[in-house]
């Protein structure tokens, strides 16, 4: 693949330069190792066999035996569950702004959501894909928000796929985050419910096309479910007809028996 024999730096350079231009074609995006062109979503295999693909639909009646607080999603979808490699996939995209991630991140949930039979009426009813929001200064720090670029793939690949006759339109800025909250994790129950008030508001122009909608709400991680909920409230109240989320991970404390039973190796098997 190198033609420069002679000069290390020479090569040095062109490698790094074939890195930026083609970063999911040379490394596994979790591990790092390098790897051919043919990896599926750019993970290696031995990432691919590692990562813990748990179950795809998160059971909202457990959620709110035990927190209560997710009361207004009509169902919960998430494509594996949070471990060491989803999270280095998650902290990489977010906080090592390795921003191409977002595509074979978006990849992966779009062949979890339409390998499932299942959930075929779920997929055909979506109108529009709406990203968890973050708030400005945030994203004006991070210089992205991880969950709009998910939702921009994940509508793109959803709408090549023809899941459905009509076209999902994604709208970014549908939600509005007020101020910045505190992580979901580092709180506690009533705190929770506490540090989610007004911190979502809805985008006006976006009333007709709300109207009677079925939104597909995106985040990368699914924690405690009230984030998810609070923002399906708003688009509720707003006029959606249904709102269904997506996160690309899932917490381990969601796992008690929570889970629709499908082992990881029925989606596995098809991939490797
Ligand atoms: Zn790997």
């Amino acid at each position: 693949m190198y033609y420069f024999t002679g000069n290390s730096r020479i090569r040095f350079l062109f490698e790094k330069i074939l890195q930026l231009l083609f970063p999911m074609g040379t490394y596994c995006i979790c591990c790092g190792k390098y790897i051919d062109l043919t990896r599926t979503y750019c993970l290696c295999d031995q990432c691919m066999t590692a990562i813990n693909w748990g179950h795809i639909f998160i059971d909202l009646d457990e959620e709110r035996r035990e927190a209560g607080r997710t009361k207004y999603l009509d169902s919960a979808l998430s494509c594996m569950v949070y471990g060491l490699h989803s999270r280095r996939l998650v902290f990489d995209l977010k906080y090592n702004k390795k921003t191409f991630m977002a595509r074979p991140i978006s990849m992966i949930m779009a062949d979890r959501l339409t390998s499932d039979e299942s959930l075929k009426d779920i997929l055909s009813s979506i109108d529009i894909t709406v990203p968890v929001p973050l708030h400005r200064q945030k994203k004006k720090k991070r210089g992205f928000n991880q969950a709009e670029l998910i939702a921009s793939g994940l509508t793109s690949r959803l709408n090549s796929l023809k899941i459905s006759t009509k076209k999902i339109r994604l709208i970014s800025d549908c939600l509005i985050r007020n101020r910045s909250t505190l992580a979901q994790r580092s709180v506690t129950g009533e705190q929770r419910f506490a540090n989610l008030e007004g911190a979502f508001s809805f985008n006006e122009k976006y009333s007709s096309a709300l109207s009677g909608a079925s939104v597909l709400l995106v985040d990368d991680i699914f924690t405690t479910g009230a984030t998810a909920d609070r923002c399906a409230r708003i688009l509720k109240e707003n006029g959606a007809k249904a709102v269904h989320f997506i996160s690309l991970a899932t917490g381990n404390d969601f796992l008690k028996g929570a889970f629709r039973e499908r082992d990881d190796e029925d989606f596995l098997a098809d991939l490797l």
